[in-house]
């Protein structure tokens, strides 16, 4: 039987959670529905989704307030979110990618772009088949267990990151302009700005850590990967203090 994804939808006003559901349903969805924060937190306690639906303004704790918390959990550090927001400004829209979110759709939206979104979030968050185990220096990344490692440490990425990791590690030393970037890891791009894409990013070299360096601006062309970064591993390896190992993400 094909696996139904299913949708967590968290929005506070009936009649958009429901036009959403429904749209979600018909098109090979399951979906389920929390007003609040409180039973957001129970749907997620009773079974994990495969994304969710964020609205941001909730009573009680806003949509941006969960999406970091959500980010940082362990029980859903990998499960894709996208924003809902009237917020239309790029500033605020940059607040929640920067929480955690790995996109937005601004209010009031259509369904055609809802279901997009929806469908281009899960495909980047699907393991590619080509599963072959990436390294870059002391830098791997495993398709097969959606693991990253710098050495001996374990690093955390959400899965968009992940996926801007994997891209990356495919041809190191090669610039990639925003465009191609979007292109080659968003694919279905139509309504995602390139700004998105420095958000990324920053958003990549701060859960690589010590290997952050490796991801370089190049200015005026993109971003490349090196395995020689301007300024050397060597140097942030012995400098960075211990810290205890930990399980990767999944
Ligand atoms: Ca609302």
């Amino acid at each position: 039987m094909r696996h139904m994804p299913a949708v967590l939808v968290v929005e506070d006003e009936p009649a958009i959670a429901e036009l959403i559901a429904v749209n979600l349903r018909h098109n090979g969805f399951r979906t389920t529905w929390a007003m609040d924060s409180a039973s957001a937190e129970r749907e997620i306690e009773a079974s994990v989704p495969d994304l969710i639906l964020l609205d941001w303004m909730l009573p009680g704790e806003t949509g941006l307030m969960l999406a970091r918390r959500w980010r940082a959990s362990a029980r859903c550090k990998a499960v894709p979110i996208i924003m809902l927001t009237a917020r239309g400004d790029e500033a605020d829209r940059v607040a929640g990618l920067d929480a955690g979110a790995d996109d937005y759709i601004a209010k009031p939206f259509s369904t055609k772009e809802l279901l997009a979104r929806v469908r281009a979030v899960l495909r980047r968050k699907a393991p590619e088949p080509e599963g072959a185990l990436l390294q870059v220096n002391a830098l791997t990344l495993d398709p097969a267990t959606y693991r990253v490692a710098f050495g001996d440490q374990a690093l955390k990425l959400g899965p968009t990151e992940f996926k801007l990791l994997q891209f990356f590690m495919g041809s190191p030393e090669r610039v990639h302009s925003r465009a191609q970037l979007l292109d080659k890891v968003w694919g279905d791009h139509v309504y995602i700005e390139e700004r998105t894409v420095d958000v990324h990013v920053k958003r990549l070299r701060e859960a690589l850590g010590p290997a952050g360096p490796m991801v370089e601006t190049v200015r005026g062309a993109g971003y490349r990967l090196t395995a020689k970064p301007a300024v050397t591993l060597s140097s942030v390896l012995a400098e960075r203090p211990q810290v205890p190992t930990t399980q990767p993400s999944v």
